[in-house]
């Protein structure tokens, strides 16, 4: 059985009077890549930065490598990388000297050959005499995850990484990420963005402090009993309203330029029902398409239904 290397137990955290992180359990395994998804305030930050032993929390217990995160403070936090999204480099020291003043401060004496390895695994090599305050958003985010690798941890826990970072950015980083698991270093990641989730290898879903739904992205695609399908067409309002009141559809969600369309799994030829209502109303029709759940639609039905329940 892989080893657990991360576990909690009824986990609560308050400020003041709201309840910021609200009895949640679960366990990582050894070399997972472990997403933490919500929307802005569901106690994500909250989260990681009691997994770094950076915040006491108020009930529950948790763990790392076996050792109490309430009592082992420093012992683990030798050997974890804690990435927050307010990581601060220092813009007038060059690339290399925010990596050597990282290592200095972490007490890491022979680190030449760990960060020529580093700044060569994340394309920065070329760039290592330049001020950390003249690279690219990208650039600084790389850095950042450099300074947090040099003591070579086992465990990295990135808090939003790459919010506010270009797309092209956030790809490659997301492939530094996959790189670093093939090391068998295990890897939390808290994430606002529902389509980088979806390359975690299992994934808990967080509304207001508690654990909506926990598994890989697979397995939450059965939350959904509906069949989805995607409708791109010309005036996405009209359509939206026109297919709403359909007793077919029992759900739909607006992306930009297009519908997804979400019908029982009984329903006969539901494509042509949704052809015939649009074209019935003038709305013309680019596409439609059978699409598997994202871990939007799932994201989306989940709170629809806890919101109808309440
Ligand atoms: P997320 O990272 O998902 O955006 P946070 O963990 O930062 O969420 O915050 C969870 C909730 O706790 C939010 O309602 C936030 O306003 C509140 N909160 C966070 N930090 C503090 C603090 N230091 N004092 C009071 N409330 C806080």
């Amino acid at each position: 059985m892989t080893e657990k290397i991360i576990e909690v137990t009824r986990l609560s955290k308050k400020y003041e009077n709201l309840i910021a992180v609200n009895s949640i359990s679960f366990d990582i395994k050894k070399g997972e890549m472990f997403g933490i998804v919500g929307p802005d305030g569901a106690g994500k930050s909250t989260i990681i930065k009691i997994l770094s032993c950076l915040l006491p929390f108020d009930e529950g217990k948790g763990s790392i490598f076996g050792l109490d995160i309430s009592s082992n403070q420093k012992k683990i936090k030798k050997r974890i990388g804690y990435l927050s999204q307010h990581f601060s480099l220092y813009g007038d020291l060059t690339v290399d000297e925010n990596i050597e003043f990282f290592a200095e401060i972490n007490n890491i004496k022979m680190f030449e050959e760990r960060k020529n390895k580093l700044l060569d695994f994340t394309k920065l090599t070329e760039f290592r005499k330049r001020f950390a305050e003249n690279l690219s958003g990208g650039m600084k985010q790389k850095l950042a995850l450099i300074c947090t690798l040099i003591h070579t941890p086992e465990v990295l826990l990135l808090d939003e990484p790459t919010t506010g970072v270009d797309p092209v950015s956030r790809r490659d980083f997301w492939k530094i990420l996959q790189e670093l698991l093939k090391t068998g270093m295990t890897i939390v990641v808290t994430t606002p963005y529902l389509d980088e989730a979806e390359r975690c290898n299992r994934i808990a879903l967080l509304d207001n402090g508690r654990i909506m739904a926990l598994d890989s992205l697979e397995k939450l695609k059965f939350l959904i009993e509906s069949r989805i399908y995607e409708v791109i067409c010309s005036e996405i309002r009209s359509a939206f309203n026109i297919l709403k009141s359909k007793p077919f559809v029992t759900e739909i969600q607006a992306f930009g330029d297009r519908l997804n369309v979400a019908v029982s799994p009984d329903n006969e030829n539901a494509s042509g029902k949704i052809r015939e209502n649009l074209q019935e109303n003038k709305i013309n029709i680019i596409e439609i398409n059978e699409i598997s759940p994202s871990l939007e639609n799932i994201f989306i039905h989940l709170l629809t239904t806890k919101n109808n329940e309440q």
